[in-house]
C-alpha cells in the first residue's frame, strides 16, 4: 500500500492550534493585552464592538515590531520570548508559545500597524484567514496597533457557538479586569461598541480594585501582606460582612499572571472559617511573588492553571497571612479611607452602611405563623392572576374553625389540572399532608402517595406568576417610605439597566440610575425590603453566568432568577395549611411536575409499588 501521512499544511495546523488557544473573543482579548504587557506598555486600549464578535483592537505604545518582526510574528512558533527550552523555567513574559497571532490569523480578519521608536515609518500588514493580503509602509506612532475583525468567519460552527452578546461581553470584560488588576503601573482604557466603559489611570494597587469595582469597595479591602523567603503575599481580601454570594471577586494573581487554583482557594476559605454566612464567599484580590523556577505554568494553552513545587507551604503561608490580617483588622482597624463606625465590628452583619435610612423589616418575620389558629374551612376558589404574591406573604383566613378540623378541606383546582390528576380527581384528601425534614410534602392521592419537594415547587408557582405578571403588567408594588439606595459595579448596573423594564413589571419600581448605584423606591409586594439587594445580587450572578441558547429571553431568566431567591426554602416548616396551599397551587401550575429549571417537583409512588417492596 502507497504511503498516506502527509504533513498538514500551516493554515490547518493554524486552524487546529487556533482550536485550543481561541474559545471565545475574550482569549483573543486576552492573547492581545498579554502581547501588549509584554512589549513593555504603559498605556493599553481595548476597543470592541458587539462584544468582540465584530471588532477587537488593541492599541499598545509598547516598543513595536521592526519590518521583519512584524511579517515574523504571525508564524506558528514564532517568539521573541524564548530561545531555549531552558528559558521555559525562568519565565518573565506573559507569552512563550509563539502561537497566538498564527492562530488568531488563521481564523479572522486581522491588520496589525506597528512602529519602533527609533524608525520614521512603521509596517501595516493585513492577513486574512492566513493568508497575507497585503504589507505595506504605514506612518503610525510608536508601538502596535491590531485588529481583529470578524472572528471565526472561515468556522461557521464555532461562530454559531459564541453565547449572547451579553455573555461574550462579561468574558471580555473579565479578562479586561484581569489583566488591569495585575497590573496597576499600566494605564488601560476599554471601549464597547463606541463609548468609554472603563479608563483606569496608573495606580496602586488599591485605587486599581476600586477604579475597577467602583468606590464603595474601598472600604471593603482589608490589606494582606507577607514576605517570606519562598514567597511574597500581598494584596487584600474583603472584609467577611461584604462576602458574595457568588465567587465573582476573586483573583488570584502569581507574577503578575491570573491563575485559577481551587487548593489556594481553600486556603482564603479556611482563613475565613466561623466568619462568614453561609453560603457566601469572600472576595480576594491576592498577588503571589515566587520564583519562575518553582512553577511551571506551560500545562494549559491558556495558561490560567499553575503548578508549584510546594503547594503545601503556600497553602499554609497564605492561609495564615489571611488569617493575620482578619485578625489584625479585628483590633486594630485599617485607618486610610473614611470610616463608618458601625464597620468596626466586622463580624456583625447587621450593619451595612450601603443603605439609606428606611424601615427594618424583620427578615425572620414568618407570615405565615399567626394566620394559622383561625383556619378551617379551606375552599380555594380560582384567584385573581396577580395574586401570586399571597402566597408568599402569607396566607388568607378565610375560615372560623379550629385548625384541628381539617376534615372538611375541600380543594377546588385552578383552570388546568395536570394530567396525571385527571383520573385521579386529583388529591383525594389533601388534609393528609404531612412534611417530612422541613424539605418534603408528603401526601396521599388515589393511587398512593406523592412527595413534593417544597422549594422546587414553590419555585414553579412563583415561576408562573411572575411570568404572568411581567406579561400581563399588572404586579402590585408596596412603596418604600425611604428610598432603597443600593450600590453595584459599572457593569452590575448595566444588567439591571437592561431588565429595568422587567423589573418594573414584576413590581419593582426605579427611581434613579446612576454609574454605579440605583434607588428603589417600590418593591413587590413579595419582596421583603430587606431581601431586595439579595434578589438583585443574584439575579446579576445569574444573567452573567448564565449560558443562553438562541431563545434566551431576559424574562424567563428573571422569573427563574426571582422564583429562586424568593421560594420557600428547604428547611423551613410549614404548617398544614401552608402545605395545603402550596400543593394545591402547584397543581394549578400549567406544569406542574418541574421546578423552572427542570428539575422533577413532584415523584408518585403507587400502592402497587409498595406492595412490591413488601413483598
Ligand atoms: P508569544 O507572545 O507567545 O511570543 P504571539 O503569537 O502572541 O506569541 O506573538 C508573537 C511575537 O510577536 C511576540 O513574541 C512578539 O515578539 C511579537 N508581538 C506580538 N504582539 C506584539 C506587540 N503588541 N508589540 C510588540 N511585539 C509584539
Ligand atoms: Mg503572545
Amino acid at each position: 500500500m502507497a504511503d498516506i501521512i502527509q504533513l498538514l499544511p500551516d493554515h490547518v495546523a493554524n486552524q487546529i492550534a487556533a482550536g485550543e488557544v481561541v474559545q471565545r473573543p475574550a482569549s483573543v482579548v486576552k492573547e492581545l493585552l498579554e502581547n501588549a504587557i509584554d512589549a513593555g506598555a504603559s498605556t493599553i486600549k481595548l476597543i470592541v464592538k458587539d462584544a468582540g464578535k465584530t471588532l477587537i483592537q488593541v492599541i499598545d505604545d509598547g516598543k513595536g515590531m521592526s519590518v521583519t518582526d512584524a511579517r515574523l510574528s504571525f508564524e506558528r512558533h514564532a517568539t521573541s520570548k524564548i530561545r531555549t527550552a531552558d528559558d521555559l523555567f525562568q519565565l518573565h513574559t506573559k507569552g512563550f508559545r509563539g502561537e497566538a497571532l498564527a492562530s488568531i490569523a488563521a481564523i479572522a480578519h486581522v491588520e496589525l500597524k506597528t512602529k519602533q521608536e527609533q524608525d520614521d515609518v512603521g509596517t501595516t500588514i493585513v492577513i486574512e484567514g492566513s493568508n497575507v493580503a497585503s504589507q505595506e509602509v504605514v506612518v503610525t506612532p510608536k508601538g502596535t496597533s491590531i485588529s481583529v475583525k470578524n472572528l471565526f468567519f472561515n468556522i461557521p460552527a464555532r461562530r454559531n457557538f459564541l453565547k449572547s452578546n451579553t455573555v461574550e461581553l462579561r468574558h471580555v470584560i473579565d479578562e479586561f479586569h484581569r489583566v488591569a488588576l495585575a497590573h496597576p503601573n499600566i494605564s488601560f482604557v476599554l471601549f464597547n461598541n463606541g463609548s468609554e466603559s472603563f479608563n483606569l489611570p496608573i495606580s496602586n494597587y488599591r485605587q486599581r480594585i476600586v477604579n475597577i469595582f467602583g468606590n464603595k469597595t474601598n472600604e471593603k479591602l482589608v490589606p494582606v501582606e507577607e514576605n517570606t523567603e519562598v514567597l511574597k503575599i500581598s494584596g487584600f481580601v474583603g472584609k467577611p460582612e461584604f462576602a458574595k454570594k457568588t465567587r465573582g471577586e476573586q483573583y488570584f494573581f502569581v507574577n503578575n499572571r491570573f491563575i485559577k487554583s481551587a487548593y489556594l482557594n481553600h486556603a482564603i476559605a479556611s482563613a475565613f472559617d466561623g466568619l462568614l454566612k453561609s453560603g457566601t464567599h469572600p472576595s480576594y484580590f491576592l498577588n503571589l511573588e515566587v520564583d519562575p523556577q518553582t512553577i511551571d505554568i506551560n500545562i494549559h494553552p491558556t495558561k490560567t492553571e499553575i503548578k508549584f513545587d510546594d503547594e503545601h507551604t503556600l497553602y499554609a503561608l497564605l492561609r495564615s497571612a489571611v488569617k493575620h490580617s482578619l485578625g489584625q483588622f479585628n483590633i486594630a482597624p485599617v485607618l486610610d479611607f473614611e470610616r463608618n463606625p458601625n464597620l468596626d465590628t466586622p463580624y456583625d452583619y447587621k450593619s451595612s452602611e450601603t443603605r439609606t435610612p428606611k424601615v427594618e423589616v424583620d427578615s425572620s418575620f414568618n407570615p405565615f405563623q399567626e394566620e394559622t389558629k383561625s383556619r378551617a374551612t379551606t375552599t380555594y376558589k380560582k384567584e385573581p392572576a396577580a395574586s401570586w404574591e399571597n402566597l408568599y406573604v402569607g396566607l388568607e383566613s378565610k375560615g372560623t374553625k379550629t385548625h384541628q378540623d381539617f376534615s372538611e378541606v375541600h380543594f377546588e383546582s385552578e383552570e388546568s389540572t395536570p394530567s396525571i390528576f385527571d383520573d385521579e380527581k386529583q388529591i383525594e384528601q389533601a388534609n393528609t399532608t404531612y412534611q417530612l425534614h422541613n424539605k418534603y410534602i408528603v401526601s396521599t392521592i388515589k393511587s398512593g402517595m406523592l412527595v413534593i419537594d417544597q422549594h422546587r415547587a414553590h419555585q414553579r408557582i412563583l415561576y408562573e406568576e411572575l411570568l404572568k405578571n411581567m406579561t400581563i403588567k399588572e404586579a402590585v408594588s408596596q412603596q418604600l417610605l425611604f428610598p432603597l439606595q443600593l450600590h453595584f459595579s459599572t457593569q452590575e448596573i448595566t444588567i439591571v439597566k437592561q431588565l429595568k423594564d422587567d423589573l418594573e413589571n414584576t413590581g419593582f419600581v426605579f427611581s434613579n440610575f446612576n454609574d454605579e448605584s440605583l434607588e428603589i423606591t417600590g418593591v413587590p409586594i413579595s419582596v421583603p425590603e430587606s431581601e431586595v439587594s439579595i434578589i438583585l445580587e443574584q439575579l446579576i450572578s445569574d444573567v452573567e453566568n448564565e449560558v443562553p441558547d438562541s431563545n434566551f429571553s431576559a424574562t424567563d431568566l428573571l422569573a427563574k432568577s426571582m422564583s429562586k431567591s424568593l421560594a420557600i426554602k428547604t428547611g423551613q416548616s410549614l404548617q398544614k395549611d401552608e402545605q395545603e396551599h402550596l400543593v394545591n397551587k402547584l397543581f394549578a401550575c400549567k406544569e406542574p411536575n418541574i421546578s423552572p429549571t427542570n428539575r422533577s417537583t413532584f415523584i408518585t409512588l403507587s400502592v402497587d409499588e409498595l406492595d412490591k417492596k413488601f413483598l
